[in-house]
C-alpha cells in the first residue's frame, strides 16, 4: 500500500459493534475481566487502550516498522529510549540538537551517571573517535533543529551496526512522509507527534517505531512502568491529522521551497538555512534519503542584530510568534530565547545559533499572504 492509503486506512477497521468508521475514543481506564487473568488483550488503560493501538498501528505502517508505541510527548518517547541505559553507558548524539532533547541528557540523565558526547555529524566519519567500549547508542536529529544540518542516516548506521551501537533517529523534522529512518538502517525511529503528525496544533505527543522485537519489548515495559502513556483523545486527533499527512506535508514543501527563494534574494538577509539549496552542505544526502526538503526554514538577518531579529519576530501578522512547529498555521520564533534558551550562549554559537537566528515553520496558507506578511516584517 502507498503512504497516503495507509495515512487514512492503517491501524483501522469499521467498530464492529456499530459499523463507525472513525475509530471511537475507548475513554475508560480499565477492562473487564471474564475470569481472573482473563481479558481481550486490555487489562488497565497505561499499558494499553483501543484508540491509542490503532493510532500505533498506523504510526508503525508509516514508518514500515513492525512496531509502534505512543508516549504521551515527544520527551517521554525520548525519556523512555534513555531508560534502557544503565550508568556508565555513553550516548553519541548530534551537536545541533533539539533544546529539550539537549536538556534531559545533560540535566536529568548525566546525573545518573550517563555519559553524552555532542559530536557535528556533518561528516558522520567525525563520530568514530568518540566510539569506545562504553559507548551504547547513537542519538541522531536530521534535518537539526534549528540549522537544518543533514546527517547520512545509512552510512550512519553502518557505523552503528559495527560497533553494536542501537542508532536512534528523531524524525521529527522530515515526518514519515518525507523519510523513513528505519527503512536506512536506524534501529528506533522517534517523533514528537505533537509537530507534522498530529499537525494543527492541538496535541502534545510522542511516538517510537521499531522493527526489534527485543527493543520493542523493553520500550513498552518501560511505557507501562513509567507512565508517559497518551489518553485515548488525544490518540484519536493524531489519527484525525495523519489522515491528511501526506496532503499537508506537499503544501508545507511547496510553500517552504517560494519561501526559502524569497528570503535568499532578498537584500536584508544573510544566511538562509533550507537543506533544497544545492550549495546547502549535505544537499545531496538530504536528496537522496529524503523525498522533499520540508517546510522548516531559518535565517538571519544581516548585521546580525538581536533587536533586528526581535521587531521582526514581533511583527508578522500571519505568522504567530510561538514556539513548536509542524501546525497548519504558519509560525515564527526567536530560537536563542525561545527554542534553545537551554543551550548555553557558547553552545549555541558553535552551531549557528547566533541572537539573530530566526526560525519558520512555514503552514499552509496561501503563499502569496506567507510571502507578503514576512515583506512587511522585514521591512
Ligand atoms: C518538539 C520536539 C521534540 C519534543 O517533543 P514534545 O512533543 O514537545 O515533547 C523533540 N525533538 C524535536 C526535533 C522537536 O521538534
Amino acid at each position: 500500500m502507498k503512504f497516503g492509503t495507509k495515512a487514512i486506512h492503517a491501524g483501522q477497521e469499521p467498530d464492529p459493534s456499530t459499523g463507525a468508521i472513525m475509530t471511537p475514543i475507548y475513554q475508560t481506564s480499565t477492562y473487564v475481566q471474564e475470569s481472573p487473568g482473563q481479558t481481550k488483550g486490555y487489562s488497565y488503560a497505561r499499558g494499553k487502550n483501543p484508540t491509542r493501538s490503532a493510532l500505533e498501528k498506523n504510526l508503525a505502517a508509516l514508518e514500515n516498522a513492525k512496531h509502534g508505541l505512543c508516549f504521551s510527548s515527544g520527551m517521554g518517547a525520548s525519556d523512555a529510549v534513555i531508560k534502557m541505559l544503565k550508568p556508565g553507558d555513553e550516548v553519541i548524539a548530534s551537536r545541533d540538537l533539539y533544546g529539550g532533547s539537549y536538556r534531559m541528557f545533560t540535566k536529568i540523565y548525566a546525573p545518573f551517571g550517563i555519559k553524552f558526547h555532542f559530536v557535528d555529524m556533518h561528516s558522520v566519519n567525525d563520530l568514530k573517535p568518540h566510539i569506545n567500549s562504553n559507548t551504547k547508542l547513537l542519538w541522531v536529529e536530521t534535518p537539526t533543529n534549528p540549522t537544518m544540518q543533514i546527517t547520512d542516516i545509512k552510512a550512519c548506521s553502518a557505523i552503528a551496526k559495527e560497533h553494536k551501537l542501537i542508532m536512534v533517529v528523531d524524525n521529527t523534522f522530515a515526518s514519515p512522509y518525507l523519510q523513513n529512518p528505519l527503512d536506512l538502517g536506524a534501529d528506533i525511529v522517534m517523533h514528537s507527534v505533537t509537530k507534522y503528525l498530529g499537525g494543527h496544533s492541538d496535541v502534545v505527543m510522542g511516538a517510537l517505531c521499531t522493527n526489534s522485537d527485543d527493543l520493542y519489548e523493553k520500550l513498552a515495559f518501560i511505557l507501562n512502568s513509567s507512565g508517559a502513556n497518551p489518553g485515548p483523545m488525544d490518540s484519536f486527533l493524531v489519527l484525525r491529522g495523519i489522515k491528511t499527512l501526506h496532503v499537508r506535508m506537499d503544501r508545507h514543501c511547496a510553500n517552504g521551497k517560494k519561501i526559502a527563494h524569497f528570503l535568499r534574494e532578498h537584500p536584508k538577509v544573510d544566511k538562509v538555512y533550507w537543506p533544497g539549496f544545492e550549495d546547502h552542505p549535505n544537499h545531496l544526502i538530504a536528496k537522496s534519503q529524503m523525498k522533499d526538503f520540508g517546510g522548516m526554514i531559518s535565517f538571519t538577518l544581516k548585521g546580525d542584530s538581536k533587536e533586528d531579529a526581535f521587531r521582526m519576530a514581533s511583527s508578522t501578522k500571519v505568522f504567530s510568534l510561538a514556539e513548536s512547529l509542524g501546525g497548519v498555521e504558519s509560525l515564527i520564533g526567536h530560537p536563542a530565547t525561545m527554542t534553545h534558551a537551554a543551550i548555553p550562549a557558547e553552545e549555541r554559537a558553535k552551531t549557528g545559533v547566533t541572537d539573530s537566528l530566526i526560525r519558520l515553520s512555514v503552514g499552509i496558507e496561501d503563499i502569496e499572504d506567507l510571502i507578503e506578511d514576512l515583506k512587511q516584517a522585514i521591512g
